[in-house]
Order: structure tokens, then sequence, then C-alpha cells
């Protein structure tokens, strides 16, 4: 498995232990109604019919209102997790109690104040005088408020406290009565009381109707699970509002309401317009108004008026859970990304390792292998390193094989040492070298036991910061070359060099003479009467004369620019560079000499009855022929004009100048 996908697979890992926030338990909670099972509360019956309760993992039980305490008590005393109630919430907040409201779905009171028709009361104020039936506490707070408002006081009206019993108003027995909008009215106009209403809403008092409300320690426990509930809730209301027949036959046959099907419908009607889903989104509700409602209690003085309302919005606590949220994710997130680094950095050792281990392997092998080549080298390369003054500073063991000497006898001391006495390379050598250039050629060198030995040397200089150091030297040994090119040039009977090397040399000669005004002198040496010499004493012996009279022509021929070859069968040439007329003659004197001198018996011979030769030569520049032939050629009439003067002698015609 490759380092990347380990990386992607532990990261797979931690991320699956990461929990969902979105996971939630199903959890057993109960609803507080205020009121008894009528379409007031439609909107949470709908979230359970339709499952919207149960998609937020709630289990969700519906209490009607327990006439023994209000629900704010209930839920404060956690026998209910969630509770309706209307705007006496803010005054309950405002005395101190822990609630906080979550949702707002009535958007107005429905509590009233009616009146029949009959009475003639057209607006509130008429009402001086009358006899009114309400309660003087927090339930009827907005009829107080209102009356505060309209300046209504106790002195100008008679408060009749509330029997709950709607025939009241139909004995006679009070002139106006506060009355729930949704419900009441249907109940007058049943009986043919057509009611006059006035809503508090329109003198000024606009209070919250039903809202959903926790206790504080509740939300901050279960921030997820009220929040779950509160989405669930008002997508049972958008449902209930939508589908109001079906509801009202949904409560009629779950919780068999004491109000008949159009007595619920009406109340269908008019709750929505307490809710105005069409204007106002579902469960809104503004502080401000919260506030304003709180003023109305505080100028009522139910409440203190130094009473604050803070933590009464359930979005406040949320926001520091947000924030706290959005840390936790964020170190969680920092977390990981740190996490995964480190990972990298671990992974990214752990291969940087593995290609330390592999490299420090590889380098170990290249080194024995180097070493190994270095002993190959060593062995079959001869090479040496000197000091820009010639000293050995190095030699490969194949030089000392070569020149017999042995590595400590070498270094330390000159390259001289191994210089053969007749190398006439090594001045070429050092004036190239010197002038930092790379110098190829054949060296011959001299061995421990002064045998001759032939490189073929390359000798690189080492120049360091502009300045020679020193020098390489690698070379082959061409000794053998050097035999196979001296046999190939050399008369195989005489010893002297033959007649290719003559062609060679005498064009090459040629070629000089004419960038000169320098003289040469070629010499042409027949045999006389050898062919009877033979015919006298057999091929043998005149093949030891041939010899005998090689090796005389060779001793006079002594300049290293000379060159003595044998030419034909018993014809010998001997080229003199930059020779003159004397000095040629002498030559040939010398030779007609001591070939005479050999006194080897010639019974047949025409002349001294002993082996002789006739001798032509000739000294001239390159002004006096055309080429290499008119040379040879020239030579050639000398010698036939001795054999002509009757043999054993010489004939050289110089050069006219
Ligand atoms: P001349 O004085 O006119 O030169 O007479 P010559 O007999 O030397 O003349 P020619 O050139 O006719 O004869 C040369 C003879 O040399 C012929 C041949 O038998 C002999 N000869 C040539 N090459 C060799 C050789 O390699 N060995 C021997 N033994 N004889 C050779
Ligand atoms: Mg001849
Ligand atoms: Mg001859």
């Amino acid at each position: 498995m490759s380092n990347y996908k380990l990386v992607c697979l532990i990261v797979c890992f931690i991320l699956g232990f990461i929990p969902s926030s979105d996971v939630l338990s199903k959890e057993n909670v109960t609803l507080q109604l205020k009121w008894k099972h009528q379409f007031q509360f439609a909107g949470f019956y709908a979230a359970q019919k339709e499952g919207y309760f149960a998609e937020e993992g709630l289990d969700v039980t519906i209490n009607p209102v327990n006439m023994k305490q209000s629900t704010s008590e209930s839920v404060l005393k956690g026998e209910a997790q969630y509770g309706i109630s209307d705007s006496s919430i803010v005054l309950s907040r405002l005395k101190g109690s822990p609630l906080v409201i979550l949702a707002a779905i009535f958007q107005h009171s429905p509590l009233v104040l009616i009146t029949p028709k009959s009475s003639d009361i057209l607006n509130p104020l008429e009402l001086k005088g009358k006899r009114v039936m309400y309660q003087r506490n927090i339930d009827d707070a907005v009829i107080l408020g209102m009356f505060t408002e309209l300046n209504i006081t106790d002195d100008n009206h008679t408060h009749v406290p509330h029997t709950f019993s709607d025939d009241e108003l139909l004995a006679g027995n009070v002139d106006a009565m506060s009355a729930y909008i949704t419900d009441q009215p249907y109940y007058l106009q049943e009986k043919g009381v057509p009611v006059t209403i006035f809503s508090p809403s329109s003198y000024g008092i606009d209070f919250y109707g039903d809202m959903i409300f926790v206790t504080e320690q509740y939300l901050e426990e279960n921030k997820e699970q009220v929040l779950a509930f509160r989405r669930a809730s008002l997508k049972g209301w958008n449902y209930a509002l939508k589908h109001q027949e079906e509801m009202v036959d949904w409560i009629i046959e779950q919780y068999k309401p004491n109000k008949s099907r159009d007595h619920l419908l009406y109340e269908a009607r008019l709750t929505a317009r307490m809710i105005q889903p069409e204007l106002i989104e579902l469960g809104y509700f503004s502080e401000n108004r919260v506030l304003r409602i709180a003023d109305t209690y505080k100028q009522l003085e139910m409440a203190p008026k130094d009473a604050q309302l803070e933590g009464i919005n359930y979005s406040s606590y949320l926001n520091g859970n947000k924030q706290t949220k959005h840390w936790l994710q964020l170190s969680i997130a920092i977390s990981i990304i740190i996490f995964l680094l480190v990972l990298l950095l671990w992974v990214l050792n752990q291969r940087l390792k593995a290609r330390v281990h592999q490299r420090t392997r590889e380098l170990k092998e290249a080194n024995q292998s180097l070493e190994r080549y270095f002993d190959i080298l060593d062995q079959y390369v001869i090479t040496c390193s000197t000091s820009e003054k010639g000293i050995i500073q190095s030699a490969s063991q194949a030089l000392c094989d070569l020149t017999g000497y042995t590595q400590q006898e070498l270094i330390g001391n000159s390259y001289k040492m191994l210089r053969h006495p007749d190398d006439r390379s090594y001045i070429k050598l050092i004036k190239s070298v010197q002038k930092g250039q790379v110098w190829i050629g054949d060296i011959q060198l001299n061995s421990k036991n002064g045998q001759s030995l032939w490189i073929q040397n390359k000798v690189e200089p080492h120049v360091e910061n502009g300045e020679l150091v020193g020098f390489t030297m690698v070379s082959i040994d061409i000794n053998d070359k050097k035999r196979v090119e001296a046999l190939s040039i050399t008369d195989g009977l005489t010893g002297l060099f033959n007649r290719r090397h003559f062609d060679e040399v005498i064009e090459a000669e040629y070629q000089r003479l004419r960038r000169t005004q320098n003289k040469i002198s070629l010499i042409m040496i027949d045999v006389d009467d050898f062919k009877a010499y033979n015919d006298t004493y057999g091929h043998v012996k005149g093949d030891e004369t041939l010899q005998a009279i090689a090796q005389v022509i060779g001793n006079e021929v002594s300049r290293p620019a000379d060159l003595a070859v044998r030419y034909g069968g018993e014809e010998f040439a001997v080229i003199l560079p930059d020779t003159d007329y004397e000095g040629t003659y002498k030559i040939a004197q010398r030779i007609l000499n001591k070939v005479s001198a050999l006194n080897i018996a010639h019974a047949g011979s025409t002349t001294t009855g002993n082996i002789s030769i006739s001798v032509g030569a000739i000294n001239i520049t390159a002004a006096d022929i055309t080429n290499t032939f008119s040379l040879i050629d020239r030579a050639d009439k000398s010698l036939y004009e001795a054999k002509s003067k009757g043999r054993n002698c010489i004939v050289m015609s110089q050069n006219p100048t």
C-alpha cells in the first residue's frame, strides 16, 4: 500500500469518529397546553400526525390544560418540558422566572372584550359606568392594559369577576365581558346574539397570543432538541393552517372536544387571522414588541419598574451555542490539520529515510564498482601523474609492469628517468604541455633493464586558477605495433630498410627539398657481375655476400636523417638529406673501398677478381629535378655510367650551381 493511500485511510478513519451534530437520539418530551384540545393547538397535533416530531427524533406527549396550575408552573416544575402560554410569559420573566420564548404562534392576543350589539356600545370609552366582567390578573392583562390606555379606571366602571359563563352576557348580568375571539363570539352568534368586539390591539395594546416556551436550564442543556421541537412545531402549524378541515376532523376524532365541527372550523379561521402566516414568518417574534409588552406590565404595576427581560429570547442562547460550536468545529478542524501535517511529515520522513538508505546502498555499490574499476585501471591502464616539474606523484601498476620499476622507485623521481636516449619526441612534448596544451604522440621509454619501450602517450596538463600544477599521462603500449611497423619497412635478408620505405622517404624528402634551398644526395649501388657470382658460388653464398655488403653500407650511414635501403635484388640506395657534394662522395668512396676490403673472391669478376660494386651518385637541389622519378633517374644514370666505365668505380654528377 502506498503512503498516500495509508494517509487517506487514516483520515477517513478519524473523520468517521467525529460525531455528527445531526444525530440525535429519540427522546420523550411533554408539551403542556394552556387550554383544552381544540384548533388553538392544531399545529402541534399536525406535527405529531404528519410525523414531524418523529423525524426530529422526538416522541411528544401533548397534555391539555391542568386546571390546578398554570403551564409556566408545569414547565418550571419539570412536569412538562415545553409549554404554551400567552404574553404572561413576559410577566413571569419580569418576575424572575427563568422562562424563554421559543416561538410566537399567535401574532396577536385573541383576548377581546365583547358586548351585545343591542347594548349600543360602540367603543370601549362607552363602558364607563357599565358592568364589565373580566379577570384582574395576568390572564386579562391585555384588557387591563387597554383600560389604562383609555383611562378607564375603577371609578368609572364596575368590575365583575369572571364566571367563565357566556350566559352572563345573554342574561344581561353584565354589559361586557372578556372573551376569546376564536371562541365566545361564535357561541353567542349561534344563540342569535350578535356582538360587538373591542380588540385591545386596536387601542395600542398588542400582546402576543400563544407562544412556545421552555425553561432556561432546559434550553441550555438540550439546545439541539429544543431547536428540533421548534422546527417540527412550526412545520406542523404550516400544515395545519393549510389543511384546516382535515385538522378539525382529526381533532374531533382524536380528542373528542366539546365543540361542534362548525365551531372548530370557525376557530380555525379566526386562529389563522391571529397567526397571519402570509404576512409574518411562522414563529417569529420581535424583541422590541416583547419590550413594549413588558412596559405595559410595568405600567399596570404588575412588574417592578426595574425588572429586566434579558434572556427571554431563545436565539440569544443559540448564538453563544453557535459560537461555541463554531469554535469547537474550528478546533477540531485545526486538530485534524495538525494531525494530518504531523502524519504527512512522518510519512515524508519515513520516505526520506528509505531514500537515504537506498542512496547509501547505491553509493556503497557504486564505490565498490568504482574500486573495481580503479583496480582494473591500475592493472591495465598505463598512467601516471606528475608535478608541474615532472616529479612522479602516482603511477599505475600497469606502468610498473611495463617498465620493471616499482611504484616506490618511480614516485618522487623525475619522469626523465624513463626517457630513452634515442627519444626525440620528449622536447616537443615538454614544449606543448608547458603551454597548457594536450600532447599526443609516440614516445620511446627505457625500461629498468635498459630495454627500449614504445608507448603512445597522451599528456594532459592540470591547470588550477590559471596556474599549471601538474600533468597526467595515459599511455598505450605500442611496442608490438612498432615492431610490425619496423618489419614492414625492413628488408628481410639484409636488415636494411626496404624499397617500400625508400619510396616513402624519397617522396617526403623531395617535398621537403622543394620548400628549402638545401641539397639532397642519392647514392645508387649495384654489385658487379653478381649473376656470375651466383652461378659460380650458388645462391646461398650469394645471399651471404649481399648481407656482408649491406652491413658495410649500413655502417657508413650513421646520421639519423640518412637512410640506407636494399633497393632491389643486388642493388642498394642511400639517401643523404642536406649533404654537400664532398660529404656524399666521401661516403660513396668509403662504401666502395670497404666492400672491396671485404676481399670476397669472385672468380667471374670482370674487375678485380673480388666482389666489387659500382656507385652512381647525385647531389642536387629541387630546382634540378621535376619529381622523385627524375631524382632516381638521375642517380640511375650515374650508376649506368659507372658500369660503362668498367665497374668498381664511382660516377657522381653534381648539380651545376
Ligand atoms: P652487372 O655487373 O652488369 O651488374 O652484372 P650482373 O650480373 O650483376 O647483372 P644482372 O643485373 O643481370 O644480374 C643480377 C643478378 O643478381 C641476378 C640474380 O641472380 C642476382 N640476384 C638478384 N637478387 C639476388 C638475391 O637476393 N640473392 C642472390 N643470391 N642473388 C641475387
Ligand atoms: Mg643489378
Ligand atoms: Mg649487378
